[in-house]
């Protein structure tokens, strides 16, 4: 495949909500460029459309290598890597970001590059710029030549346009005109820097290897290259990092109450990292604990729709008693074989990717138990596969509230006529999707899996949650500027 080229969007996994993006960066270790590789194969749940890296080496300077598709298939090539040297590198996995859905080009991969006249930076960007157009009319008005359809490339532009003697001041400057969600990781010649939102909504922790730092995503990152977790970057925290002297903390924003996106403890996240010193398994299991007390049915089987709806099923059952089964297989291997899938094989959908163990649901009164319903078109398929096998009754259990409002901060979301829930009622998707009962865990419920014990404080809630409650903790105005209907404040 050519560098222009991108690879055709995953066929079967078109009804989930999808993070688009996973950030990495390493400082002080010999070859940063190969653990950054690392780190986005561990990341790669984030994005896989594609990922680039960006290095810097005294000799060698600035090199970058940015790629479609999967980080296993391009960033273990010894030929590419050795064009990475030195020991400060940064890279980014992504699904797509803002304004380049369906049309990506390879100048829309990051890491995004800039020369300044105190020396070069990188940039990498988790999350989505909710005034981006403006800013780019703005900038654009001003002289600015972007070279890309993406909204993190602002960033780069307004830091070229700030007045500020050095780079990580340029970056405050530049990032305090940006709203909406951002994690960041960057890099100058010398330097590792990572910041977060004033709102904390997407992740970014710190860790330590050797004598070296690294900032990831999520903790996986750092477990695959044997870092030690040290903490999160705090919401409204930047860092700046050297080899030579460690990790500096900067404030550059006025301190707001945090809101870290709800939705990465439901789905997004893998199970086996921690969030605020809680592990994601652990929460996803307590999900589906408060499920059970939520909703209650009498059923001989709990299976997980696979692999996401597991922890809350396993949750789920400890918590009703009723037995815990793997009703449904996923197949772990089809991903490439069809990457591009003729028209017959494609009508087969979702049965390439999941099948239905008969043995066990033959008669059977199962609970299927899922992370969410985004466009309910998976789900219809997966019942009526149960059915086919021999089920006696259907009944889906859901590990998240409606999914009823789109994302703007970050997130791949269909538009909101789009999602089932936005136009039904419970009962109405019940009916729709041919189910015997259809039940949700209530936004309070999901917030007491998370650890908040008395549940959603609605005049100030703790978490971003507007995929599910239309409070958007940050005016998505590019949108309300192009008609978006925000809800009426209560
Ligand atoms: S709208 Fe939903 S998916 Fe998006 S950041 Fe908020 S909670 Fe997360």
């Amino acid at each position: 495949m050519s560098d222009t080229q991108m690879p055709p969007a995953h066929p079967f996994d078109d009804d989930k909500l999808k993070e688009e993006c996973g950030i990495f960066g390493v400082v002080g270790v010999t070859d940063a460029a190969n653990f950054v590789a690392l780190g986005l194969h561990a990341l790669q749940h984030r994005g896989q459309e594609a990922g680039g890296i960006v290095s810097y080496h005294p000799d060698h300077g600035f090199n970058s290598a940015r790629r479609f598709g999967y980080v296993r298939d391009n960033f273990t090539s010894q030929k590419l890597m050795e064009t990475l040297p030195g020991e400060l590198a940064i890279g980014h996995v992504r699904y797509s970001t803002a304004g380049s859905k369906g049309q990506t080009q390879i100048r829309d991969v990051q890491p995004f590059f800039g020369e300044f006249s105190m020396g070069g930076a990188a940039i990498a960007h988790n999350g989505n710029i909710t005034n981006a157009e403006a800013l780019r009319r703005e900038l654009i008005e001003r002289g600015s030549i972007f070279q890309s359809s993406s909204d993190s490339e602002c960033i780069i532009h307004l830091m070229a346009r700030s007045l500020q003697r050095n780079i990580p001041e340029r970056m405050e400057d530049a990032l305090r005109r940006v709203e909406g969600a951002f994690s960041v990781v960057a890099m100058t010649r010398t330097k590792l820097i990572g910041v977060r939102d004033p709102l904390g909504v997407r992740p970014l922790v710190l860790g330590k290897i050797g004598d070296g730092w690294v900032l990831s995503s999520e903790t996986c990152g750092l477990d695959i290259i044997g870092a030690d977790y040290v903490r999160e970057i705090e919401p409204g925290e930047m860092v700046v990092i050297t080899a030579e002297h460690g990790v500096e903390s900067i404030r550059p924003f006025r301190p707001q109450k945090s809101r870290f996106c709800i939705f990465e403890h439901v789905y997004f996240s893998r199970p086996d990292s921690i969030i605020g010193d809680r592990s994601v398994y652990e929460t996803r299991r307590q999900i589906g604990v408060e499920l059970a007390r939520e909703t209650p049915i009498e059923a001989d089987l709990v299976c997980p729709v696979p692999d996401s709806g597991t922890p809350a099923a396993i949750g789920y059952a400890h918590e009703s008693g009723i037995p815990y089964g793997m009703g449904i297989i996923r197949n772990q291997y089809m991903g490439r074989t069809f990457i591009e899938p003729t028209e017959q094989i494609r009508n087969m959908g979702v049965r390439l990717k999941l099948n239905v163990n008969r043995a066990l649901i033959k008669g059977k009164r199962v609970v299927l138990v899922d992370d969410s319903v985004v466009r309910g078109t998976t789900s219809r398929k997966i019942k009526e596969m149960i059915l086919d096998a021999g089920a006696a009754e259907v009944h889906f259990r859901i590990a998240s509230p409606p999914t009823a409002w789109p994302c703007f901060y970050g997130v791949d979301t269909p538009q909101r006529e789009k999602l089932l829930a936005a136009t039904m009622s419970e009962d109405e998707m019940r009916d729709h999707l041919g189910v015997d009962s259809l039940k949700f865990i209530s936004l309070d419920g999901l917030y007491r899996a998370v650890g908040e014990a008395s549940g959603r404080d609605a005049k100030s809630p703790q978490y971003c949650d507007a995929c599910f409650s239309g409070e958007y903790p940050v005016k998505p105005s590019d949108m309300v500027e192009k008609g978006f209907q925000m809800k009426a404040a209560e």
